[in-house]
């Protein structure tokens, strides 16, 4: 049975699927039947990026699943060596022609590289492409409150969602507050800790409690507290797992036993220094 996905609204008045399906680090050989497997399974919403190197099997999956295109919702991301102006336009097209599927749901900025150029030079580009039709939302990923700020100071618009890290071990509560106040929905990128989640007894504890899995229980922590995820795994047993998190909830006082794991411990780089032009 399909379950029924909740929709978080966006600030354009749009809205997208809390949980979604992620592909990072899944190998274009892999990728189709990956997305497949969760197309299948009754994910609608995917995630990608041009820097991952798999959108074009993401978007062979998603035309041969026979799922209507207007029921899925597609994030792309620009590469990170493709901020210039004119770059934005030509990288939007190749990620367009990449995915064949009509349209992008959110394009991404994947990283700020704010050694590399001013932020808001990258989102105005961004705001160029998106034309409501093949572009039709746009957001930032791996923003810091220093950056969105610098949007707001240029008088640009507001990016529907700041995609950053976020998992027990790393809550992110500053970003995730300043996403909040300025009505920016926060994805939570690595939910499960790159793995690390797998082997903490707190989780563990909280399993046995449910009668649910680790992944399932911070999947949960993380609908929970609002933000919008989408964990990633090639396995069909794990992509459906991922997916039956709707028939429970947690306590306050389970979701108040994870919280108290956040030890400010990054799974991935810091956007601050982060400096790679992929
Ligand atoms: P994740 O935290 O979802 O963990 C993935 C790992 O957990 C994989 O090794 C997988 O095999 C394992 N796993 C998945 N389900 C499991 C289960 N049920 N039981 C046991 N193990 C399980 O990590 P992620 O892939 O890093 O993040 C999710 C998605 O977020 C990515 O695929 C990508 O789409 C996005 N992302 C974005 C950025 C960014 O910079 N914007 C960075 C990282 C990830």
């Amino acid at each position: 049975m399909t379950p029924n996905i909740p929709r978080i609204p966006l600030s354009d008045g749009s809205s997208i699927p809390q949980l979604g399906f992620g592909t990072w680090q899944i190998s274009p050989a892999d990728a189709e039947a990956a997305v497949r497997a969760a197309l299948d399974a009754g994910y609608r919403h995917i995630d990608t990026a041009q820097l991952y190197g798999n959108e074009a099997e993401v978007g062979k999956a998603i035309r041969a699943s026979g799922v209507p295109r207007e029921e899925i919702y597609l994030t792309t991301k620009l590469a990170n060596s493709r901020h210039a102006p004119a770059e934005v336009r030509a990288a939007t097209e190749e990620s367009l022609a990449a995915l064949d599927c009509g349209w992008i749901d959110l394009y991404l900025v994947h990283w700020p590289l704010p050694m590399h150029g001013d932020v808001a030079e990258v989102w105005d580009a961004m705001v160029g492409v998106r034309d409501g039709e093949r572009v039709r939302g746009i957001g930032v990923s791996n923003f810091q409150p220093a950056h969105l700020d610098r949007l707001d100071e240029a008088g640009l618009p507001r990016p529907l969602v700041n995609q950053v890290e976020v998992n027990p071990f790393f809550a992110n509560e500053a970003v995730r507050e300043r996403n909040r106040a300025a009505g920016i929905a926060t994805q939570a990128w690595s939910p499960l800790g790159q793995g690390k989640a797998a082997t903490d007894p707190v989780l563990a504890a909280i399993a046995a409690e449910t009668g649910k899995s680790f992944a399932q229980v911070v999947l949960r922590w993380t609908l929970q507290r609002g933000d919008i995820v989408f964990p990633k795994s090639t396995t069909p047993a794990r992509i459906r797992e991922n997916l039956d998190v709707f028939d429970f909830s947690l306590t306050h006082e389970q979701m108040r036993r994870i919280d108290a794991l956040d030890r400010g411990e990054r799974s991935g780089p810091d956007p601050d220094v982060f400096d790679w032009l992929g």
